[in-house]
């Protein structure tokens, strides 16, 4: 497997530090609101890369945070009055269902809350030693910390100011709070430090620092996220992490990049702001932009539009029609595939592996369902070629239902009265199929059946 670290700016082969295991750590979703779909773009490229590392032999362990502690999740919840964790726990169940519904596995995943790793934060900072105490909370003191600006070229004029907010300029270097004094409209825990008592809560930073390291060990293999992450939340827990125990964080960072609509990054403000159930109501499928991201190289921009998403939304029409030739193996009896599945394979797998090429992965799938149209298929070969590349991109083609023995005993008593030449019984009958959803293609060899 070869990766784009961003720690070094290149393409590298990656080396696991144990053995056959991977730890990745991933950024996860801030619960106040919908995620938008750049957010899903980065948790589909994840998704790919664990799943690509998994199917290579490697035992993944996969971290996520769920922040539930944050400066926007107490402003929603004080604007619509409501306890924090009733409104965090509303768009945590969102969040899960949007990621299954994109083919997002994370059922082998450890999820945990910020609000429940408050003490191993709190441990972080207790060891972190450039850190200093002023009225409203504790600071990292970057102004000793020389490797910091590693993602970005940093305007160091504000060195020495302070920064309580969680996210903040992208080029503006300042101490930032680990933890925050308590405000009066905010959730606080007890922190007792150096003597005292610091009532608060922690800032949004620390917490992907200490959970990682807690259950991944420090350092990890890979820790992924958007780009917009990188600066300043991915070079915070570096610095901090870096400070409070010698060792760096991780050993490669892997970034997805912008999804953009319309040309430009999403805003509320600009009224390009798209969430799953803006797709979902224009009835396209969470499955059909799981491949639309899949159709861009990671590490490139995507723009948005509806026509892709649609000319997506046919392309996996017409993989699951060819998965569904697996359902009819008559035709595999008498019709042969002409390429290779065991080469095709390699050549995705290959794809895969070179810093997770998906769109290369999917033109081969484009030329097995043009081949498959051709020539047909080898159903048992065609099964297991299925299973394999779900297991490397999750788009679901081995788990297609069969039609019922109504439809099957349909299909075959109108090819009985186009045998007895009774065109208008026939013609009945597919119309029949029709409105259930089957459509017939009429070859040499028999009916292939396809869902429209
Ligand atoms: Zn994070």
């Amino acid at each position: 497997m070869r990766l784009f670290n961003s720690l070094t700016r290149k393409v590298e082969d990656y080396k696991p530090i144990k053995s056959g295991k991977t730890s990745i750590y991933t950024c996860g979703p801030t619960v106040y609101d919908h995620v938008h779909i750049g957010n899903l773009r980065t948790y589909v490229f994840e998704d790919t890369l664990r799943r690509v590392l998994k199917a290579g032999g490697y035992q993944v362990n996969h971290v996520m945070n769920i922040t539930d502690i944050e400066d926007k999740i107490f402003a929603r919840a004080n604007e619509t009055n409501q306890d924090f964790k009733t409104l965090t726990a509303k768009y945590e169940k969102i969040f899960f269902e949007d990621i299954a519904k994109t083919g997002i596995d994370l059922h082998e995943s450890k999820l945990i809350r910020a609000s429940e790793a408050i003490t191993d934060m709190q441990e972080l900072i207790r060891q972190i030693p450039n850190k200093y105490i002023v009225d409203d909370g504790i600071y990292f003191d970057i102004g000793n910390d020389k490797d910091y600006g590693r993602f970005v070229t940093l305007d160091r004029r504000h060195e020495h100011h302070r920064i309580n907010n969680d996210e903040y300029d992208k080029e503006q270097v300042a101490d930032f709070a680990l933890w925050k004094a308590k405000k009066p409209s905010e959730p606080s825990w007890d922190f007792k430090i150096d003597g005292r008592n610091i009532e608060g809560r922690p800032g949004w930073h620390i917490e992907c620092s200490a959970m990682s390291v807690k259950y991944l060990g420090q350092p990890f293999d890979i820790h992924t996220g958007g780009v917009d992450l990188m600066f300043p939340h991915h070079e915070n827990e570096i610095a901090q992490s870096r400070a409070a125990t010698g060792k760096k964080l991780a050993n490669f960072f892997v970034h997805a990049e912008h999804l953009l609509v319309d040309g430009r990054k999403m805003s509320k403000s600009f009224g390009n702001f798209l969430t799953l159930e803006n797709i979902e109501a224009k009835k396209f499928e969470p499955m059909a932009l799981r491949l639309l991201f899949l159709q861009a190289h990671y590490r490139s921009q995507l723009n948005f539009a509806w026509e892709s998403l649609s000319a997506a939304q046919a392309f996996l029409q017409r993989l699951r029609s060819w998965a569904d030739l697996v359902l009819q193996p008559k035709l595999g009896h008498k019709r042969t595939a002409s390429i290779n599945y065991q080469s095709a394979l390699k050549v995705i797998k290959h794809s895969l592996s070179e810093d997770l090429n998906t769109p290369k992965a999917l033109s081969m799938l484009s030329l097995l369902t043009i081949d498959a149209e051709a020539y047909g298929v080898d159903v048992k070969k065609l099964k297991p070629l299925l299973a394999e590349i779900d297991d490397l991109i999750g788009l679901d083609l081995s788990k297609r239902k069969d039609i019922t023995p109504e439809q099957k005993q349909l299909i075959l008593q109108r090819e009985e009265a186009r045998t007895s030449k009774d065109w208008s019984k026939a013609d009945q009958m597919r119309h029949q199929l029709k409105k259930q959803g089957i459509e017939l293609n009429d070859t040499d060899l028999g009916p292939i059946w396809y869902r429209a």
